[in-house]
């Protein structure tokens, strides 16, 4: 009995070491029993191993490879993250002196716990000394003492390698019969698996001395150093060469796991770390059991899969080392010992999305068992042989670990008069980005993962170990299953995905054009101003009557229902008089900047294959590249087009005809007509969920060139509520000062600018502490940093910042997030989530929902999908794809290739590009196509 029960005391004190755990986390894995397969298939080279004997010492012992390294870092930067502490809480009648003659015993048979290190030209001895100095401190607590704070000193206190016991401990007395025994070790002489010994001889020696009789222990025939001798006699040369090389062909160009973290990185990394408990219940276990005997593998070899599968289907990469202890005993002699043995192993396995899990279960017991084959190597030498410069934002080779331990459950241990027990307070440390921790007991599977605090929260940590459960879940009903089908989501996540996330099926008016709206506006505000450039301007009539003039002109040129014509005019009243006259006409407009390059011209107006242009005397020269063309000069030709009657046109386009053709960039290369309707147009500023307050008093600005569908939202934004519209020069959008000026003297209410833009205004703003009537500042475009708004948030409370993520693809925005006081304060940049007639998934690779904090592509659906791309039905079907999570057949989904991920409040978090796509001022760039 108590060997178990000691056996269950040092698992806690396990967690409690405040140590790297890659070298000393080890008792544990593969135990034993999960080994059981393997250990008649020892590999060649281990066989041919003579085993470790008692040798002749010389007073020149050399350090083991373990030693040495530790040595060395002690030199360097000394090794207090190296102390391994247990701590017991004993309750009843302690006898202080037989406690103090029980441990003294074990120092006295383990040399190792009695070595010190001597230095000779740089190289390290060992020098085993008496135990006869050796001493139990006590201490009685004050009480205003805090006892964790005490402990947790006690344990930093740094051992002195040359002169220290390699063990010291301490008893504090805690008043009515309780004490807690403090114990730290030194890695250099210990290990987890060298604790359960510790405990189980001391629990032994305490009785035996108490009971006065002898105590029954094994006689040791090995010192620790024997193994050291035995290691530099045996393991230097051919073995350890072709072990390494093993390491090395397996390891090489293994990439960082990027796992996706709550907070950044540090760019160095510290120990900080907590760890949350998570139990998979007794159904599960026993079908994991069941499973992993059908499959021929070890739960340790299933549960490492399933594990790497989470780990693949967070980080989006299918190549995945993880790290795991091994206790590095394999000759019997060496059970019972004291000492430094514990190796890391760093299995790499391929995690390929099209892989099923049986076949991921098969990649994982080869990479397991070869790795066993080759576990001499000590893994500083596997380290220092694969990777080159070292990396201090990470652990080298694996950032995660995996541990399974085999631990029986009783945790009380009753001497004559005393209970032992371990004194519990959680681990605070972390040597990993990730530690999971399974333990297999009679009621189930208890994991246990351990994070590092700097990188995760822990709702992020429970939420994974769900996520764990889910996807073993799946696994054991169906081993054959594509991993890249295997859903992580449970199904309360997927509920709020659905409603609480994506809460926007709601209605807009789907009988009104935008035709429909210009006009119905332009009765109610004749006379006030729609537009203004440079001084001139245009009342809501005189742009009514003026457009209707045109738009009968063009239809006498031919134009027809859903028609492309072309537009290549520079900033004026004529470009809004235009646009909205070829919207009357029926037609839809291609917006042509006679800013653009010729053969950016050419190729729009080739591949829309307009014959109609509406240009004017200054632009007229852009379009001299085609032939053929059939030209309207809206300023020249206006004595002919004012010949026209001004009467509303009998009939306009319906709202689900095409309104404009924006070409864009994007993951093919060529730039791309994108065909987009009244409908797509009108549903984005009326809903029945309307986000803004948009009114006739607003004064917005044509910042964007019309070819840039954030235009669409400035130049309907104003006309739809009676706003004014200025347009503003070429130049002044060139120039954030005399931006500013405008937006003073204009009394502009609603800015809409792309981050880059915004920051360099907001600088005029600010530094001349200028008052300002803007109330919206609505971004767009690109990424924004909210930490850069947060001076003008405080300078201007009132006026709201709202992000708007979106693509032409999707008419203008897709998102809304508003940037208050709280998020200036963080660089993330959040989106927001789906404004209403819209939906947001975010998916992997196999169109798996992803969820939350998990990074995948963002999928879009709903009413302001663009009906595709101007004669390119493949490219349409490969991105507007039929939506697998909606039941409507006429659904559609739009693959905007950007990332993000959800954050636990619904608000995305937007992430960058998954293809080369980069944005310029704004402007979408195919990084091929430059
Ligand atoms: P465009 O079609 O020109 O509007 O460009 C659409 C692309 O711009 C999106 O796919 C994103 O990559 C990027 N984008 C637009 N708005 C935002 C935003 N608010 N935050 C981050 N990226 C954005
Ligand atoms: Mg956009």
């Amino acid at each position: 009995g108590h060997s178990l029960l000691a056996t269950r005391l040092v698992s806690t004190i396990r967690r409690e070491l405040s140590l790297e755990i890659a070298i000393k986390d080890i008792f544990i894995n593969p135990t034993i029993s999960d080994l059981g397969i393997h250990l008649s298939s020892q590999s060649a080279a281990s066989n041919t191993l003579p085993v470790i004997i008692a040798q002749e010492k010389s007073d020149r012992i050399p350090l083991s490879f373990s030693q040495e390294r530790l040595w060395f870092i002690d030199q360097l930067q000394g090794s207090e993250a190296y102390h391994i502490f247990g701590k017991l809480l004993l309750k009843g009648a302690v006898n202080i002196s037989i406690l103090e003659t029980a441990l003294k015993t074990i120092i006295d048979r383990h040399e190792v716990l009695r070595t010190v290190i001597y230095s000779e030209e740089g190289v390290g001895y060992q020098n085993v000394i008496t135990s006869d100095n050796w001493k139990l401190e006590t201490n009685v607590l004050k009480s205003d003492q805090n006892i964790d704070e005490e402990l947790s000193s006690y344990a930093q206190i740094p051992f002195d390698l040359a002169n220290d016991y390699m063990v010291r401990a301490r008893i504090y007395d805690l008043g009515a019969d309780e004490y807690i025994l403090a114990i730290v070790f030194h890695h250099i002489s210990s290990d987890g698996w060298s604790e359960s010994v510790f405990v189980r001889e001391f629990v032994e020696l305490y009785s035996a001395i108490q009971e006065d009789r002898g105590a029954n222990l094994p006689e040791l025939s090995l010192q620790y150093t024997d193994y050291a001798l035995w290691q530099r006699a045996y393991l230097e040369g051919e073995i350890l060469e072709s072990q390494l090389a093993y390491w090395k062909d397996n390891l090489t160009g293994v990439t960082p796991l990027a796992l996706p973290t709550d907070f950044t990185r540090p760019s160095i990394q510290n120990t900080e770390g907590y760890s949350v408990d998570f139990n998979l219940d007794k159904r599960l276990s026993d079908s994991i059991a069941k499973r992993c005997q059908e499959e021929g593998v070890t739960l340790f070899m299933f549960l490492l899969s399933a594990f790497k599968v989470l780990l693949s289907k967070y980080s989006g990469q299918d190549d995945i080392c993880v790290g795991t202890p091994i206790a590095n005993r394999t000759q019997s002699e060496v059970e019972g010992m004291i000492g430094f043995f514990v190796n890391t192993l760093a299995l790499r396995t391929d995690v390929s999305n099209d892989l099923s899990f049986k076949e991921i279960l098969n990649n994982v017991k080869q990479t397991t068992l070869s790795g066993y084959d080759n576990q001499l190597v000590p893994f500083e030498k596997v380290v220092d042989s694969v990777v080159g410069t070292r990396d201090m934002s990470i652990s080298p080779l694996f950032q995660v670990l995996f541990v399974l331990q085999n631990i029986p459950e009783n945790s009380e241990i009753e001497l004559d008069g005393l209970t032992v027990s371990d004194y519990k307070h959680k681990e605070v440390t972390a040597q990993f980005d990730l530690t999971l921790t399974v333990d297999e007991k009679d009621s189930g599977i208890a994991l246990n993962m351990g994070y590092r605090t700097t990188l995760f929260s822990e709702t992020t940590i429970e939420r994974m170990l769900g996520h764990y459960q889910e996807l073993l879940q799946n696994i054991v009903e169906n081993t054959n299953q594509e991993i890249g089908t295997i859903s992580m989501l449970t199904q309360q996540e997927e509920g709020e995905l659905f409603e609480v996330f994506n809460n926007t099926d709601i209605g807009y008016p789907k009988d009104q054009s935008i035709v429909d709206l210009i006009v119905a506006q332009s009765k109610k505000t004749p006379k006030a101003v729609a537009l203004v450039y440079e001084g001139e301007k245009l009342t809501y009539k005189e742009l009514n009557d003026q457009s209707n003039q045109l738009a009968r002109y063009i239809q006498k040129k031919g134009v027809q229902t859903e028609d492309l014509v072309g537009i290549c005019i520079d900033r004026s009243l004529e470009m809004v008089i235009g646009i909205v006259a070829i919207l009357k006409a029926g037609g839809a407009y291609v917006p042509v900047d006679p800013t653009y390059p010729k053969e950016r011209i050419q190729y729009i107006l080739e591949d829309s294959k307009v014959s109609l242009v509406l240009s004017n005397s200054n632009s007229i020269s852009a379009l001299e590249i085609v032939e053929g063309l059939s030209i309207v000069q809206l300023d020249k030709d206006w004595e002919s087009i004012r010949k026209e009657s001004t009467r509303k046109l009998k009939q306009g386009p319906l709202p689900e005809h095409l309104a404009y053709v924006i070409y864009t960039s994007g993951s093919t290369g060529k730039p791309k007509g994108v065909l987009l309707t009244h409908l797509n147009v009108v549903r984005l500023f009326f809903n029945d969920g309307n986000l803004f307050d948009f009114n006739k008093k607003d004064v917005w600005t044509m910042f964007h060139s019309f070819c840039f569908d954030f235009s669409v939202w400035e130049l309907y934004g104003a006309l739809f509520y009676g706003g004014r519209l200025v347009i503003v020069p070429d130049v002044v959008t060139k120039d954030s000062n005399a931006y500013k000026n405008l937006l003073i003297e204009e009394g502009v209410t609603i800015l809409n600018q792309t981050p880059g833009s915004f920051y360099s205004l907001q600088e005029e703003f600010l530094s001349n502490e200028t008052d300002t009537q803007i109330r919206y500042v609505v971004f767009g475009g690109e990424a924004l940093n909210p930490s850069y708004l947060e001076r003008w948030k405080h300078r201007y409370p009132s006026c709201k910042l709202i992000n708007m993520y979106g693509i032409t693809e999707t008419t203008v925005h897709v998102t809304y997030k508003e940037i208050t006081e709280k998020e200036v304060l963080d660089t993330k940049s959040t989106i927001g989530a789906a404004i209403p007639t819209l939906n947001i998934y975010i998916v992997d690779d196999s169109l798996q929902l992803l969820p939350i904090g998990v990074i995948g592509e963002l999928c879009v659906s709903g009413a302001g999908l663009a009906r595709g791309y101007l004669n390119r039905e493949e490219l349409t079907q490969e991105r507007f794809i039929s939506n697998p999570f909606d039941n409507d057949p006429e659904s559609r989904l739009y693959k905007t290739g950007d990332l993000g991920r959800w954050l636990p409040n619904g608000d995305i978090e937007f992430v960058g590009r998954k293809d080369s796509q980069v944005k310029i001022r704004g402007y979408r760039i195919e990084l091929g196509e430059i």
